[in-house]
């Protein structure tokens, strides 16, 4: 039978093979291979029919020795800790690659939240913070929302937490919408973010930003603020590809002059999907999904789904192509990686690339701490600094020792994680 695929075996594996490369001690890696510490707990819920449903609950600190643990709650009915443990390792290495003081954590309820009501889910929420009051918290481990929860979720989960404490600790969780403590910013963080990794890179390639082209996969969240920021900086967004979700397909709408944001967001639905018959009238043409990285630019910015560049694809990358940024999360496979590492495309990893939008949770959270808020333009200003001076770091490592961008921020994240648990005399 063919092994499963196990996310965290590959989380452990990645750890590994830069754990040798850094000659950590015996001590260190065994410490770093495995969360900390990891809660499972039942949720009893009352239904609103009257009877009651167990949902299985889960977090997992990986590491907190740079901070207190940091990292989303998942609603997903095929959750498993492993897929937990994973993430929390990840976010331990995208916390620290950034150099923000906070380590990794993730959080899991296996349910379906299309199956429950507004109220079940609160009450979901609310129970979640009850099995885990005492091991969560602003000094402790900060959640915040990630696949199927949201801003709501986030305020019901507060809400119950200070209930309990009998006081105000918006620090405790961050994603909260801006009216209950959430910062200005959050919402383009990530997309923003990509571009200014996007901006420094392009410096270090020598390609002008002026007029460069940019093909994009994603017209979600990430895809669209790193489409807008790509544009005000001068570049030209020459395509988006999009998920159909009445034709169950995605489809390509490219432009060789450039696209135009709003004018899509305004043809674009409630479910994300681009009304076809508007874009073409407006001289898109429509393409099949996967020609969004066939198209001649200097730029690729995977912003969907993972595993998106493959073996099977990324033959037929444009030979235009000198930098990939990828917004998403684990857009290339590991094949994919070899033959674009052998190509000598610049690559922005993910964990660094996307890291926007955690950096801009942990300025929600310290501004939540101090109960003081900044004005947008500071907040993306702070982070602009972060993610300028982390990508560089990466960069500087890589030239300097050769190593694939990926690799050198891998090195540069479990180096300072390894350090801080040296420090703190636990290994
Ligand atoms: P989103 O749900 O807002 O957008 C996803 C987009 O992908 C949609 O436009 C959808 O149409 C498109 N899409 C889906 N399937 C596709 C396909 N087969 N071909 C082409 N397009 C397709 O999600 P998002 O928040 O923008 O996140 C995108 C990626 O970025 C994910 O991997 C996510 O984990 C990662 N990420 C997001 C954030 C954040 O702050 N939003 C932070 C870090 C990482």
């Amino acid at each position: 039978m063919a092994k499963q695929f196990n996310a965290f075996e590959m989380a452990q594996d990645q750890f590994d093979e830069v754990a040798e490369k850094l000659q950590l001690d015996a001590s260190t890696r065994e410490l770093l291979r495995w969360p900390l510490r990891e809660y499972h707990f039942l949720i009893p819920i009352q239904m609103d029919d009257g009877s009651t449903k167990v949902f299985k609950g889960y977090r997992v600190q990986h590491n907190d020795a740079r901070g207190p643990a940091k990292g989303g709650i998942r609603f997903h009915p095929q959750e498993t800790v492993d897929t937990v443990r994973a993430l929390s390792m990840w976010m331990t290495w995208k916390c620290a690659v950034v150099d923000i003081p906070l380590g990794g954590g993730k959080g899991g309820v296996i349910c379906d939240p299309h199956n429950l009501s507004p109220r079940e889910q609160e009450r979901l929420c609310r129970g979640w913070v009850r099995q885990i009051v005492r091991n969560v918290g602003p000094v402790q481990d900060v959640p915040a929302p990630d696949v199927m929860t949201n801003p709501q979720h986030m305020v019901w989960m507060l809400d119950e937490y200070e209930q309990i404490m009998g006081g105000h600790f918006p620090g405790f969780i961050t994603g909260k919408p801006v009216e209950v403590g959430g910062s200005l910013g959050r919402t383009e963080a990530t997309g923003t973010a990509v571009i200014y990794t996007v901006r420094e890179a392009l410096k270090r390639l020598g390609i002008p930003i002026e007029g460069v082209r940019a093909s994009v996969q994603g017209f979600g969240n990430v895809a669209q603020y790193a489409a807008k920021k790509l544009i005000e900086l001068g570049g030209r967004v020459i395509s988006v590809a999009c998920w159909d979700n009445t034709d169950h397909k995605a489809y390509t709408f490219a432009k060789p002059d450039g696209i135009d944001v709003e004018f899509l967001l305004s043809i674009t639905d409630r479910f994300g999907t681009i009304d076809k018959g508007k874009a073409r009238e407006a001289g898109y043409e429509i393409k099949p999904g996967e020609v969004w990285l066939e198209q001649e630019a200097e730029i690729l910015i995977p912003a969907a789904l993972e595993n998106q560049i493959t073996g099977d694809n990324a033959a037929k990358l444009n030979p235009a192509v000198r930098l990939i940024a990828e917004g998403a999360n684990g857009p290339t496979t590991p094949e994919a990686d070899a033959i674009i590492r052998e190509r000598g495309i610049f690559v922005i990893p993910d964990f660094l690339c996307n890291a926007g939008g955690v950096t801009c949770s942990y300025f929600e959270q310290v501004q939540s701490n101090m109960n003081f808020y900044w004005p947008k333009d500071e907040v993306l200003q702070r982070l602009d600094h972060k993610m300028t001076v982390a990508f560089h770091a990466v960069a500087d490592l890589a030239e300097d020792t050769g190593e694939y961008m990926r690799d050198a921020a891998y090195m540069i994240a479990i180096q300072r994680v390894a350090t801080a648990c040296r420090l703190r005399g636990w290994v």
